[in-house]
């Protein structure tokens, strides 16, 4: 896959705010935050979206939510609750095409989640 911009903040090419990394995984703070706690979970290898997501990989998508547990706790908002959102191209409103885990906290969250560009 080409690389996205999420691959040159692995390599450290461009800044962002990392707030984890080891060995499968980085976590970095959303840059337009959607709730007064709002980073990203991504692998550090490329895989491009949900569909793309090989049995041999499933370890590392698995790891991407222990990752997002370990931080809700470490931050201090796990029991509070949270909410992980993956998005999956144009109708899921993936923009950035390099598997991320959104983790959004710090306030109730409504549901539906989502605002409906047509009707059901
Ligand atoms: P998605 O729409 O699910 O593909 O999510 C992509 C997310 O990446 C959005 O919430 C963006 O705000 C976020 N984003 C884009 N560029 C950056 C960046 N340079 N640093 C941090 N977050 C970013």
């Amino acid at each position: 896959m080409s690389e996205t911009l999420f691959t040159k903040i692995i390599n450290r090419e461009i800044p962002a705010d990392i707030i984890y990394e080891d060995d499968l995984s980085l976590a970095f703070r959303d840059i337009n935050p959607q709730a007064p706690v709002h980073f990203l979970v991504i692998p550090k290898q490329a895989i491009a979206t949900i569909n793309d997501i090989a049995e041999s990989e499933r370890e590392i998508v698995g790891h991407l939510y222990l990752v997002a547990a370990k931080l809700a706790k470490s931050m201090g908002f796990a029991d509070d609750g949270y909410r992980t959102v993956m998005n999956c191209n144009e109708h899921g409103g993936q923009t950035v095409f390099h598997l991320h885990l959104h983790v959004l906290a710090g306030k109730p969250m409504g549901w539906p989640p989502y605002t409906d560009k047509l009707k059901v």
